[in-house]
């Protein structure tokens, strides 16, 4: 299983998909992409490897400068395309991607169905997507508060990507217990759960720890931990080829 993210200006699906490709020797069980341009949301998934999900994408067109990925190892629900990530809020503005498991998440799935949330599939990822969707909407406040908030009442391990339809250069990354990499390049970022997927563009990395978040645009990359204290990315050159 691995997480990818761009932001930047190039075309994000072909970085995306190439740096699936470079995790796949984690393993996995299904792929998918989230893209964003025009404040618009594009999700793409499928059961599989991540040549199934390219042959899904097949011609059409895939404009966007900012995307997430993700293979998935499933441990909530079986494989299968409604199972695969990306997971959308139930008002469409947020897609998020988790390699992981939340252990509370039958007990935050019932409290968010009694408000009138309705799930399309059996993950636990879903469940945090739209119990991040309804902090934000409850206090009114940025989509990087309530992902704190959400973070400090969830048990288990994890690691997430989120892009929201209204943030058009932004994506948002959080770890517990699983690797988050950043990549910084020339105006663009790239995210990674190891640093194979930016080898090609950069060397220079951020490796992030547990309870960090990180605020990641082309030009600036804000390093966070759960208690909103700003800490100072320490940057590594890497001395690796592909
Ligand atoms: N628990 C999530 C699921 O079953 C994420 C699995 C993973 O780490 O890929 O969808």
């Amino acid at each position: 299983c691995g997480i990818v993210g761009y932001v930047g200006s190039k075309a994000a699906y072909p970085i995306l998909i190439e740096g699936l490709k470079r995790l796949e020797y984690r393993g996995y069980d299904s792929a998918g992409v989230a893209l964003l341009a025009n404040n618009k949301i594009q999700v793409f998934k499928k059961e599989g490897k991540v040549a199934a999900l390219e042959e899904l994408v097949g011609e059409q067109e895939v404009p966007a400068s900012i995307g997430i990925g993700h293979t998935r190892w499933a441990t909530h629900g079986e494989p299968c395309d409604r199972n695969a990530h990306p997971h959308v809020s139930n008002d469409g503005s947020i897609a998020m991607i988790h390699n992981g498991i939340i252990e509370n998440y039958a007990q935050l799935k019932a409290e968010l169905e009694k408000k009138g949330y309705t799930f399309k599939s059996d993950t636990d990822s879903e469940v945090l997507v739209n119990f991040i969707s309804d902090i934000r909407t409850n206090n009114d406040c940025t989509l990087e508060e309530a992902v704190r908030v959400a973070l400090n009442r969830i048990t288990g391990a994890y690691v997430i990507l989120l892009l929201d339809e209204n943030l058009p250069n932004t994506i948002i990354a959080a770890r517990k217990g699983s690797p988050l990499v950043i990549g910084i390049g020339e105006k663009e970022h790239f995210l990674g759960s190891d640093a194979s997927p930016m080898l090609a563009y950069t060397k220079d990395v951020v490796y992030i720890n547990d309870y960090e978040m990180v605020i990641v645009r082309p030009d600036e990359l804000i390093l966070k931990n759960h208690t909103n204290e700003k800490l100072t990315p320490y940057v590594q050159r890497l001395d690796l080829d592909l």
